[in-house]
């Protein structure tokens, strides 16, 4: 079973997969760490995310380490990784690690959930991959990412967090490749005006029924 889910910044995707994934027990990748990563290297080595070179040597050398960096999260990574995901080197480095991740889980699960931008569309494509795109407007994504940042003590103000997040989804969906779009045969979930556990009782009636 391999569960794929796209969709914009703060729509709740990250939630959902880890507690599809934890339900079915099956492995869990946020495809986006990996180019939080990338995008963290290149900062920390104080080089431009826009330099197509340095962005592709740091994605074919990523270790476990870059993964887990404390910066991560950090607005100033957003925004390095929406800048180098748009470059085809830089995906295809991280390609087959995702694919491979999806077909043959590190942990020997018989499954996996991955979330994403282009999981359904890229990654996993075929038609018996479970597909969501998981959606909800600007200003409530906006909410839940300001929310979470001043949680942790980060001094942003939520038009600040709104501005940047338009900006990151503009770039992600405007991209000449893996732009961010719903696949096909894609089920359409928009969690505006649901909590964790609606979003989460929809992607499983929606599991349901597609395996009935
Ligand atoms: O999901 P997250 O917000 O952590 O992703 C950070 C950035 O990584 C996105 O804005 C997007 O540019 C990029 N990304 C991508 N393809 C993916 C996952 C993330 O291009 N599958």
């Amino acid at each position: 079973m391999i569960i794929a889910i796209d969709g914009p910044a703060a729509a709740g995707k990250g939630t959902l997969a880890r507690r599809l994934a934890a339900h079915f027990g099956l492995a869990f990748l946020d495809t986006g760490s990996l180019y939080r990563a990338v995008g963290a290297k290149i900062l920390r080595t104080k080089q431009d995310p826009r330099d197509v070179v340095a962005a592709q040597g740091a994605a074919e050398n990523l270790s476990s380490d870059d993964l887990t960096a404390p910066e991560l999260r950090t607005e100033a990574v957003s925004e390095a990784a929406s800048i180098v995901a748009a470059q085809p080197a830089v995906r295809a480095a991280l390609l087959e690690f995702q694919r491979n991740f999806a077909r043959r889980p590190p942990g020997g699960e018989t499954g996996a959930v991955l979330d994403g931008r282009d999981i359904g569309t890229v990654v996993c494509p075929e038609p018996d991959v479970i597909k969501f795109f998981v959606h909800a407007s600007l200003a409530a994504r906006a909410r839940r990412r300001f929310k979470e940042l001043q949680a942790r003590g980060d001094s942003v103000t939520e038009a600040r967090v709104q501005q940047d997040m338009d900006e990151r989804d503009k770039r992600d969906m405007s991209r000449g490749i893996a732009a961010l779009k719903p696949a096909s045969d894609a089920y359409d979930l928009d969690t505006t005006g649901l909590n964790p556990d609606q979003v989460f009782q929809a992607a499983l009636d929606h599991i349901q029924r597609t395996r009935a």
